[in-house]
């Protein structure tokens, strides 16, 4: 079609206004053509690398557009015999430009993203391709590599059961095809890996995405879930339960009821302080502690050296869990399982988790199974994941009925670029019948009937059970027919490839094999290569090519002549958008091709949405048993059906972005966090300054408090205890003479000094990855909390709308007070871990791609066939979950396909060596200081 044509088609639109700033800048492709045509196929790599310079000298993208285009162009003329058509240059520029570009079915979009991607390539920051199934990336990668090939840039491909080392060399090239998917768990991975070097992806600078509607409407609704074991701890938790009532709390005054102030050796284990629920060691309580546990046989040796030193913490919860957390108080046990009430409304906050381990301790005190859970390890929702992109650019047959959708949630504008050739397809109008049966009945006919006159029929069912059900009565009727339900994508490729054959009748839910063109007469490459098998190489291919394709092309005329292909759907879905895909099968190219929709009172969409407008036309429009009514008003009400659905889901996906922006956030700044813990070789600088951050919130208390000076001393050290598990040099008669600077200085010097002597003992290399470890080990399991906690308070607030509350301010509130305390929880656990315990040894690196104690398992529920984002309050919608990959052991294993999880292996420990025998706290220090071990190294 001329340029001038396809404008005077659009006459005074949005389309035509967007059309008119395309054109020129395809004019001008154009009149580089010649240039590139002149070029020996040598000299294309050498005009990539002189445009790669021309970028690094500053050059804009933008102004390459017309000699890339044309570059690419001829690269495609060459190699595939296709030169790419003025409505695909334009829907590159669209692409090129970071929007989305709707082309129909069939317009060559696959061909139309090359430009767009080779040009983006060139900045060396990497393009990605996105596509919907793993089939297709691959397929898409191989059938557009010759191009750029020719053109000297590089091509990869991810697919969902490569390796680790497979997947890095696929990222690193200038363009990358594979599926949201598998990028997504890429990228979720890659923060869960503990050295920068295990991590694939290499940022996240330009996406196209092929059938972006499906991935950020469809899919919008059910986020990409890493989940694993957690490590199994319950036996200590279970065990510490047995130990805790030997310990004795520290003596009261009768008289005041505090705790004797002025002693920092006082008798007993412990001390409570119930104003902030915490539970706090005397240095007794710690012995103590080491001699139950010696004696039981869970730790041989100290107490303080890093593999034992955990056991302090699952004393402090199991001791918090008795003495501070009261049944029917501040928790209820309600069907086996420990739910905590809320302290402020007495509602109590079902799924919602004490985090570090108190709520196994609670289950431990009330014998409770303590269960070991599968958890979710990492999240991300589509939209997130493609929102990170520098530029996000998209392309589907069927954006322009969501573009309100795309401008307002992902800002991202839709351009709709006319068909190569107009569209003759006839679309009929609905024909509507007041029984299922009847509808069935017809269909079955009107199959019938088609098949009998060689005219192909795509028949479209919107789920698996559907298209099994007329799949039987066509069988009855000796109808020979394929049922497709996206199970297997390569084969259905096949099969979907040959749907417009002569006499073809297909039953199809929408999203089996898509992306697979279908070609009037079928398709000759497809059966040419069905018959010179698999195995066989180019050559005897070629010939079975030759020798199929007089036959197809009579074919193809044969089935031009009957009318083309007909689409038959068997129900209309919710959304206007997936009947229009399904529609779009047919008529490609400018073929010849009907289709019409088939509809009985009866389902869902009628029933719950049709309203009395639908009925009320019906019954003045005289409507008889078995006879079916069709007339253009009837058409338009169930439009205004279908739209007033797609409102509301719209509206649904909204506000489910809405929470999920909450979590977000937060996972920027973890990932952030994670990252400068991976790469900092120096945090032990970390730690010193988390020190003393934390001393000084302490030492303000300190110097603010009117105390009397022996007091507040004996409290400064058992707060240093407490929170640093540090014991300083100090007394707390020298405190008490001393002026408070001093006092500061000593303690802040005395902190440092503690960590450098780690240095110096065991090397700043060492430490460094023992801090690194614990560091990751603390955010990531902190981190696995808070996703449960968000989860849970999600569902809570949703609660609270009944009580006049605005649960989405209330989400953000308390989800921010929640990641607030979590940081500060890992600052702390890190600063006493480092500051007290003796480092042996670094731990050894955990294997690339597992985490300590964990399985993996990536899985992505996928919306049911038609079901695009059904909302969960009608019965049209999601037909439930279905496992899209499944992987054991990280990245590496090869346990792909099954829905089988990865529980039941024991989770991997992490081993810590020892390089000298272990030393008690009393015993005299190794280095021969005199000291005891606890005053020297063993600080
Ligand atoms: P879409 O993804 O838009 O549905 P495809 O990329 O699958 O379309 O391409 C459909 C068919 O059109 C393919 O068989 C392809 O070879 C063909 N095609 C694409 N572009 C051209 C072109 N410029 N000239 C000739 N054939 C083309
Ligand atoms: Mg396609």
């Amino acid at each position: 079609m001329l340029l001038q044509n396809i404008l005077t088609f659009f006459l005074g639109s949005k389309h035509e206004r967007d059309l008119k700033e395309l054109v020129p800048l395809v004019q001008k492709i154009n009149a580089r053509e010649p240039e590139a045509m002149a070029y020996a196929d040598a000299e294309f790599p050498r005009k990539t690398e002189e445009f790669r310079r021309r970028i690094a000298e500053g050059e804009s993208l933008d102004s390459m557009v017309p000699e890339a285009y044309a570059l690419v162009r001829e690269a495609a003329r060459r190699k595939l015999g296709e030169r790419i058509f003025d409505v695909q240059l334009m829907g590159a520029v669209v692409l090129h430009k970071g929007r989305i570009t709707e082309m129909k079915t069939g317009e060559g979009k696959t061909l139309a993203s090359v430009p767009a991607a080779y040009l983006n390539s060139l900045t060396g920051k990497g393009v990605h391709v996105i596509t919907v199934n793993d089939y297709l990336a691959e397929r898409d990668a191989r059938w557009m590599g010759p191009i750029y090939e020719l053109l000297g840039v590089s091509v990869g491909v991810i697919l969902s059961q490569m390796d680790n080392e497979v997947r890095k060399v696929s990222y690193s090239k200038d363009i990358t095809y594979g599926t949201n998917n598998e990028f997504g768990f890429d990228y979720l991975r890659d923060n869960m890996c503990w050295s920068p070097s295990e991590k694939v992806q290499r940022g996240h600078a330009y996406a196209i995405v092929d059938e972006i509607d499906n991935i950020l409407i469809d899919e919008a609704r059910t986020p990409l879930i890493i989940s694993g074991m957690a490590e199994d701890d319950t036996f200590k938790f279970a065990e510490v339960n047995k130990l805790v009532d030997q310990l004795t709390e520290c003596e009261k005054d009768p008289q005041t009821g505090t705790y004797p102030e002025g002693e920092a050796q006082p008798a007993g284990d412990f001390k409570i302080e119930e104003k902030n629920k915490r539970v706090t060691f005397t240095d007794q309580g710690m012995n103590h502690i080491e001699q139950l546990l010696q004696k039981r046989g869970l730790i041989r040796g100290s107490l303080f050296v890093d593999e034992n030193f955990e056991y302090i913490h699952y004393f402090t919860q199991a001791l918090r869990a008795h003495k501070l957390y009261a049944l029917d108080v501040d928790y209820v046990v309600q069907d086996g399982k420990v739910q905590i009430v809320d302290e402020f409304t007495g509602r109590i906050l079902y799924g919602r988790r004490y985090s570090e381990g108190l709520h196994q301790a609670i289950e431990a005190k009330e014998r409770i199974k303590i269960a070991q859970r599968n958890r979710t390890l990492a999240t991300i929702t589509f939209q997130n994941y493609f929102r990170m992109y520098g530029k996000l650019a998209g392309m589907t047959g069927t954006a322009d009925t969501e573009a309100q959708e795309f401008g307002k949630i992902y800002n991202l504008e839709v351009v709709v670029i006319p068909t190569n050739r107009p569209v003759v397809r006839e679309d009929r109008d609905d024909e509507i019948y007041l029984t299922e049966e009847e509808k069935l009945e017809a269909i079955c006919t009107s199959i019938s009937e088609l098949h009998g006159r060689g005219q192909p029929v795509l028949v479209g069912t919107i789920s698996i059970e559907k298209s099994e059900h007329l799949s039987r009565m066509l069988v009855a009727r000796g109808i020979r027919h394929e049922v497709l339900n996206a199970k297997n994508h390569a084969r259905e490729a096949m099969i979907i490839a040959d749907a417009g054959a002569r006499s073809s009748v297909t039953i199809a839910t929408n999203m089996a094999g898509r992306g697979t063109d279908i070609k009037l007469g079928g398709n000759a490459e497809f059966r040419a290569r069905r018959k010179a098998g698999t195995q066989a190489d180019e050559e005897a291919f070629r010939a079975a090519l030759t020798e199929e394709y007089p036959k197809w092309l009579s074919d193809y005329e044969e089935v031009k002549g009957v009318g083309g292909l007909h689409v038959l759907g068997t129900e209309r879905h919710e959304a206007r958008r997936i009947d229009n895909q399904l529609r779009g099968r047919s008529g490609r190219q400018g073929d010849p091709g009907s289709s019409r929709f088939y509809i009985s009172l009866e389902d869902d969409l009628m029933r719950l949405f049709g309203g009395e407008n639908i009925k009320g036309l019906m019954s003045r429009m005289g409507m008889k048993k078995g006879e079916p009514i069709v007339h253009p008003w009837l058409n338009r009400a169930i439009e205004r059906a279908q739209k007033k659905v797609e409102e509301r889901n719209f509206e649904v996906r909204k506000h489910l972005l809405e929470y999920d922006d909450v979590l977000n956030e937060q996972r920027k700044f973890i990932y952030a966090r994670r990252d400068e813990i991976i790469s900092d070789p120096h945090l032990k600088d970390r730690v010193i300054s988390t020190g003393e951050d934390l001393f000084g919130e302490i030492f303000e208390r300190f110097r603010t408090s009117n105390d009397m000076p022996q007091v507040r001393a004996a409290s400064l050290l058992a707060q240093i205890l407490e929170s640093l598990f540090h014991e300083p040099r100090l007394t707390a008669a020298q405190i008490a003479s001393l002026p408070a600077e001093e006092v500061n200085r000593t303690i802040r010097e005395e902190l440092r000094d503690s960590i450098n002597q780690k240095t110096s003992e065991i090397g700043e290399e060492i430490l460094n990855r023992f801090i690194q470890f614990e560091y990751l080990r603390a955010i990531d399991s902190r981190w696995q909390d808070h996703l449960e906690n968000l989860e849970a308070l999600r569902e809570a607030v949703y609660l609270r709308a009944y009580s006049q509350k605005n649960p989405l301010l209330e989400y953000k509130l308390e989800g921010f007070q929640i990641f607030d305390d979590m940081l500060y929880e890992i600052k702390t656990n890190i600063a006493r871990k480092i500051f007290r315990v003796r480092i042996q040894q670094a731990p050894a690196q955990p294997p690339a791609g597992v985490r300590p104690g964990a399985q993996l398992q990536a899985s992505h529920s996928a919306m049911g066939q038609f079901a695009a984002g059904g909302s969960a309050t009608t019965a049209v919608g999601a037909q439930g979950a279905v496992p899209v990959a499944a992987r054991s052991g990280g990245r590496g294993g090869s346990a792909f396909g099954g829905g089988n999880g990865g529980g039941g292996s024991q989770p991997q420990q992490v081993q810590v060596k020892r390089a000298v025998p272990k030393v008690g706290r009393n015993d005299p220090c190794p280095c021969g200081s005199g000291k005891k071990y606890k005053y020297c190294h063993g600080q």
